[in-house]
């Protein structure tokens, strides 16, 4: 961040500020919004995390996390807490685009705004940390109170919900991007008190059984196209109402695809709720780049080898399209290395 030093003068006197995530906020988002202002809490700042929509109850066990306004349900409430903000932090993306609503009151709003975010792309902040090569804006929150001289206000708390943002983003440490330096800084987590089985557990084994049928369902429906090195699934409105699918339960589903022998590319075609589109999440393996496959084709974005995306025509259209598409991408998907 090129005018750090002018930030740093800004957090130096105690400041109403705002911090908000993404649209259906993961794990990352969540991690580093709290992280964030549980920081700024002990600098004397009067933090307030505001998230377009809901996010998952695997999320909720975070300290703080139950405070979170969520926009979608408290507008009036949201948009007056952004009106009487003097800072903003955006976190875990970059584009005012993601925020819906939200991003129309932040355009509103006049105060310097700082984003620390690592996907691809970014619009135009006062202040700006972006870095895409690193697996996890946790990490980047972890480096910018290095970066203030204050490593020693990380406590068990606020590593915790780094430490959360990591372990989610990078799969587990298993993507490419997990670096040594990510390992470092978890290594640090640990002299500060985090208890891994504890987190491992609050994320991963709170399911329902009703969600563990929801994804016999969608395995059920797994279409393997070998000589495209693809699988994907999908999962309609009714199934979902069938197995009182609730916010979060979808996720991580889309990975499994990854899981088959030299398969390189794997979807998951999800039936919003409530709307008339179908959420789509794309993953792949090596230089296959999902971001640009979202972005080109299906209106969205994300990462090299996670991405996320929409479509307006119906399932079976939507499967239709994307298998044509396959089609135009064969050659280079056969020639992804693992
Ligand atoms: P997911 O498939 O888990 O919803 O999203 C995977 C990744 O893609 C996340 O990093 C998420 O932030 C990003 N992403 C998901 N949906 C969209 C979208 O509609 N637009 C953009 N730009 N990124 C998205
Ligand atoms: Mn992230």
């Amino acid at each position: 961040m090129e005018n750090f030093q002018e930030l740093k003068q800004l957090l130096s006197q105690p400041k109403k500020i705002v911090l908000i995530p993404h649209r259906n906020p993961d794990g990352d988002a969540i991690g580093s919004t709290l992280a964030m202002s549980h920081y700024l809490a002990k600098l004397g700042h009067e933090c307030e995390i505001i998230a377009p929509n809901d996010f998952p109850k695997f999320l909720k066990w975070m300290e703080g996390a139950r405070k979170i306004g969520i926009a979608e349900y408290n507008p009036a409430k949201c948009r007056i807490q952004i009106e009487k903000a003097e800072l903003i932090f955006i976190l875990d993306f970059n584009n005012i685009s993601r925020i819906d609503e939200v991003g129309d009151w932040l355009q509103r709003s006049t105060v310097p705004k700082v984003m620390i975010d690592h996907h691809q792309d970014p619009d135009q902040f006062d202040y700006m940390y972006s870095d895409v090569n690193l697996p996890a804006t946790c990490q980047m929150v972890y480096n910018f109170i290095e970066a203030m001289g204050h490593l020693d206000l990380i406590d068990k708390t606020i590593a915790e919900c780094i430490y959360t943002g990591i372990m989610t983003d990078t799969g587990n440490f298993r993507f490419r991007n997990t670096s040594a330096s990510t390992h470092r800084v978890v290594a640090d987590l640990f002299d500060r008190g985090i208890e891994v089985d504890k987190i491992y557990n609050n994320v991963f084994d709170t399911q329902s059984p009703n969600r563990l049928k929801l994804l016999g369902l969608v395995l059920e429906s797994l279409q393997a196209m070998p000589e495209h090195r693809t699988a994907y699934m999908h999962l309609t409105r009714e199934e979902q109402l069938e197995f009182s699918s609730q916010k979060g339960d979808t996720e991580g589903f889309v990975n499994y695809g990854l899981g088959i022998n030299n398969f390189v590319f794997s979807v998951i075609f999800i039936e919003d709720q409530q709307h008339d589109f179908i959420k789509i999440s794309f993953r792949s393996k090596g230089n296959f780049d999902v971001n640009n496959f979202a972005r080109k084709h299906f209106n969205g974005g994300g990462h090299i080898n996670a991405a996320g995306g929409r479509s307006d025509l119906n399932m079976e259209e939507t499967i239709q399209k994307f298998r044509e598409l396959l089609d135009i991408y064969k050659e280079e998907l056969e020639e992804v290395t693992l």
